[in-house]
Order: C-alpha cells, then sequence, then structure tokens
C-alpha cells in the first residue's frame, strides 16, 4: 500500500527537484515457460477452487459461489481445526461476507465465528496429523454496497465500478507453536496475511463487465442470459484479486517475457500509456535487481482506492484521482506497488505484524527505480525525502523502531517510520557493505523466500549470511528485535 499523505513530500520535492502433479498443466498457462515447473515443485500448498456468480444492481453486489480447498498439514502440528478469513466483514472493508453449508471431507460441520465475524472457525473432528490431507468446502455470499468508502475504499463499489478484493472465505495461515493467525486489527495498512496456493477459479458476471483478476484468464463462454464465465488459474499466489467495470480499456505492453495491462477509465489514455512504460520499467529493474517475476501477467488497475494504490498477487491497483493530473505521483506509486510483487506478493509476511518487511523494501526499491531511470540525484532525493519524513516525527514525538505492527504506532508514525526511517534502514546497510552486495543479498533473500513467508528472523539470517555480517545491533536498534 502507498499513502497519499506521504506522497505529499515527494511531490514536493520533485518540484523543487497433489491434484497438480498429475493437473499442473492446466495452470502452466500463468507462469513464464522457465518457471512451470515450480507448481509441481510445490504440490503440498493449498489447492483452492472457486466458483461464483456475481450479481450487480444499483444498489449493491454481491457475488456468492462455492469454495474448495484440499489443505496439506505441513507444520508439525495436528491441527484440530481450520481457520478461513471473512474481511468484507471488517469495518474498515465496509461490505458483508457470510458462509454457509461447511464441510469437512463430505461432512457437514457447525462453523464457529468470531465476535467480529471475521473468522471462521471449522472443527476438525478427526484431528489432522502432520503430512495428512483434508478438504474443506463451503458456500459463500460476499456483498458491497454502492458509494460507501471506508478506509482506503479498497472493498468498494464506487461510481459503478467494483473493487472485490478478498471476496472470498481466505483460509488463515497456520504457524507452527502458535496456531492460526487471528489478528482483526486494521486500524491503517493493509490487512491480510496469507500462504501460497494453486486458485482455479470461474466466475460468471454480466457480459458487458470486464473483469481483471490475479492470474491468467484460460477460458470464456457468453450464456445465453446475457451473462459470460470465465475460468481463470493463478497458481502459486497468496490471494486472488478481483476488479470489475464496464468501463474499463486496457493498453498492453510486455517487459522480460511478461504481458502487462494497464486497465484505465475512459479518458486515461496519455496515462495509461505512461503507466505502462513506469511498469515495464519497474519490472525490468527489478528482475534484474532481485530475480525474475515468475508469472505470464502483470495487472496495473486504475480504482476509485482513496489509498495512493494497493498491492494484490499478480495486480496491482493505482488511485484514479490523479490518473490525468500528477506524472511522477503515478510513476512513484506504479514503483512502489510493483516492487510489492517481490516483497509481499512472492516473498510473503505477515503485513499486520510485520509490515516493514515488505513496505520499507518496496520504498527501498522505488529509490533505487528513481536512481536507475531518473539518475543519482533524484535517488539521493527520494533518501533526502525519507529522511525529512522521518526526522520531522521523531523531533516532535521521538523516535520509534520500524518492527512494529500498524496497531502500535500513534496516528502519523506508521508511515514515518515504517515508509520513511524503513527504507533507511536498508541504505544504511547499503552505505556500510557496500550497495552492490546489499542488492545481492536481497537477491539470496527472494531466492530463499519466494513463495514462502519471510520473518525479520529469515532477513536478518539470510543478510547476515550473504553480507558476513553480525547485525544484531543493527536489527536491535533499527527494528527493535534482533535474533
Ligand atoms: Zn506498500
Amino acid at each position: 500500500m502507498m499513502h497519499r499523505i506521504l506522497l505529499v513530500s515527494f511531490i514536493l520535492f520533485s518540484l523543487l527537484g497433489t491434484a497438480h502433479a498429475q493437473d499442473g498443466g492446466h495452470f502452466s498457462p500463468a507462469m513464464q515457460p522457465e518457471f512451470q515447473q515450480d507448481i509441481a515443485a510445490l504440490p503440498n500448498i493449498p489447492q483452492i477452487t472457486l466458483a461464483a456468480t456475481l450479481v450487480i444492481t444499483e444498489q449493491q453486489a454481491s457475488i456468492s459461489g462455492n469454495l474448495e480447498v484440499i489443505y496439506t498439514n505441513t507444520s508439525t502440528d495436528t491441527l484440530n481445526e481450520m481457520v478461513f478469513r471473512l474481511y468484507p466483514n471488517y469495518p474498515s472493508y465496509g461490505g458483508q461476507a457470510a458462509i454457509s453449508n461447511a464441510q469437512i471431507n463430505g461432512t457437514a460441520v457447525t462453523p464457529a465465528l468470531d465476535s467480529t465475524a471475521s473468522i471462521v472457525s471449522l472443527p476438525l473432528t478427526t484431528p489432522l496429523a502432520p503430512t495428512e490431507q483434508v478438504a474443506v468446502s463451503m458456500d459463500f455470499t460476499s456483498t458491497v454496497f454502492a458509494e460507501r468508502a471506508v478506509l482506503y475504499a479498497q472493498y468498494s463499489y464506487l461510481g459503478g465500478n467494483l473493487a472485490l478484493p478478498n471476496f472470498f472465505p481466505l483460509l488463515s495461515v497456520y504457524e507452527t507453536g502458535l496456531g492460526w493467525w487471528r489478528n482483526i486489527a486494521h486500524p491503517q495498512g493493509d490487512a491480510v496475511y496469507s500462504a501460497t496456493a494453486d486458485f482455479d477459479v470461474t466466475l460468471t458476471a454480466p457480459a458487458n463487465w470486464v473483469l481483471i483478476t490475479s492470474g491468467t484468464q484460460i477460458e470464456s463462454t457468453d450464456n445465453a442470459d446475457q451473462t459470460r464465465t470465465a475460468h481463470y488459474v493463478a497458481p502459486l499466489m497468496r490471494d486472488f484479486a478481483l476488479i470489475a467495470s464496464p468501463n474499463y480499456q486496457t493498453v498492453n505492453g510486455e517487459q522480460d517475457g511478461i504481458s502487462i495491462d494497464v486497465h484505465y477509465f475512459s479518458g486515461g489514455d496519455d496515462a495509461a500509456n505512461t503507466t505502462l512504460r513506469f511498469a515495464e520499467e519497474a519490472v525490468r529493474i527489478y528482475n534484474a535487481n532481485f530475480g525474475e517475476y515468475p508469472f505470464a501477467e502483470l495487472d496495473i488497475v486504475e480504482t476509485r482506492t482513496t489509498a495512493g494504490g494497493i498491492e494484490y498477487p499478480g495486480l496491482v491497483v493505482v488511485q484514479s484521482e490523479s490518473w490525468n493530473s500528477q506524472e511522477l505521483y503515478l510513476e512513484i506509486v506504479t514503483a512502489h506497488e510493483v516492487a510489492h510483487q517481490w516483497w509481499y506478493s512472492l516473498v510473503g509476511n505477515d503485513q499486520t505484524r510485520d509490515p516493514w518487511l515488505d513496505e520499507s523494501l518496496a520504498q527501498y526499491s522505488t529509490a533505487l527505480y528513481f536512481g536507475e531511470v531518473h539518475g543519482a540525484d533524484f535517488e539521493q532525493g527520494f533518501f533526502d525525502s525519507y529522511t525529512d519524513s522521518w526526522q520531522n516525527f521523531r523531533n516532535e514525538h521521538g523516535d520509534m523502531v520500524i518492527g512494529l505492527s500498524p496497531s502500535d504506532y500513534p496516528d502519523g508514525a506508521y508511515f514515518s517510520f515504517v515508509y520513511a526511517k524503513g527504507p533507511l534502514f536498508f541504505k544504511l546497510l547499503a552505505d556500510t557493505y557496500g550497495q552492490d552486495a546489499l542488492i545481492q543479498a536481497l537477491h539470496a533473500y527472494f531466492a530463499a523466500y519466494r513463495y514462502q513467508i519471510a520473518t525479520p528472523a529469515a532477513l536478518q539470517t539470510v543478510l547476515e549470511q550473504s553480507l558476513s555480517q553480525d547485525l544484531d545491533s543493527l536489527f536491535l536498534e533499527w527494528v527493535g528485535q534482533t535474533n
């Protein structure tokens, strides 16, 4: 996510200066050819099948269907329940979601909901031992209400356009020794924590609506009732996002074999072409520095979000408000959100516990992008603006570490520390040990944790090995924790 308030300083600166052992083939169109083998290399990740229908009126839109999950217990604990999350029920999403007809291995079970109705627990009458597999299914309905915009309007139906990330019951993350992730705090920043899965999704919607999703469409059929049914595959992704509008137009480009689409509203052609160029450059630079984006497609989508932009696997949204008026703003947001494909989508992390892992690296990557595209002075300008943002807050309210959760930071502090001080931690490592050495270390981190979940301890371990340094005191001072 990129926050609009923080962007103001940048703009000012610029003005101044298993199943798939047999079935892997049907997922493969979503991967670049040289990464198709990654699907079979991860046979024990959740296999998620979704079939849903989108019904849209002027007042609301509902998406209803069935979810099936084949889950292998890859932890060393025996599990007594399966946990899913209903994000539309968050006050910060402003929608509604419900499930029914829950089954475990074909037998009906009674789900338990927490008081926020965002955590669904399904009891396992037969406990699931390590390496054992279970099949979970349920029906779901999620609703979004027209012209209701809360927090970042990330789940919304505004001006006749739908943003429906996290519209289905999303499997939570089981952490060995800690249990299922159940955090419900979402005061600011990103809400979701999920593990990499293989998604097979069938969506039926009014035929005149353009659907934009994570992954790749492999089939589409027009139905007699003026609806269209499309089949998508999204292997090795930790979520499946859906954005829809009858109004989208598209420009397409390509970088390093990756098809890049920019979807935009009528009248935004020039900004769409410019944004496509930014996205191509960002992919080129991050591919070369950190390791390759393995998917066949990347979508950049104009939406009515009130954040600058928000990242989802294989898809990023950029806010509409500045589409035609703020070219530098679009470049910053595009560089930041595309960087999240490396930091968050591919290398996963708990965004509600360790948001600095993805946000600080996305900010550091954005500075690198501007250095490569616009020169060293521009890159230094970014680091100077990060320093200003951090120090302005610190001088008034005192210093904080970068390694806290969003709910631990008072108003305004989250962005000053996680987005501004955070990238300066990586800048300090680059200045101390050499920028090339740091880039190599980040490349090693990407290689080790691609499709997995990283933690601050994991990052510290990779950095220490790659840089041949003991970083205990630096991590303690900046992050607030050390191995
Ligand atoms: Zn971000």
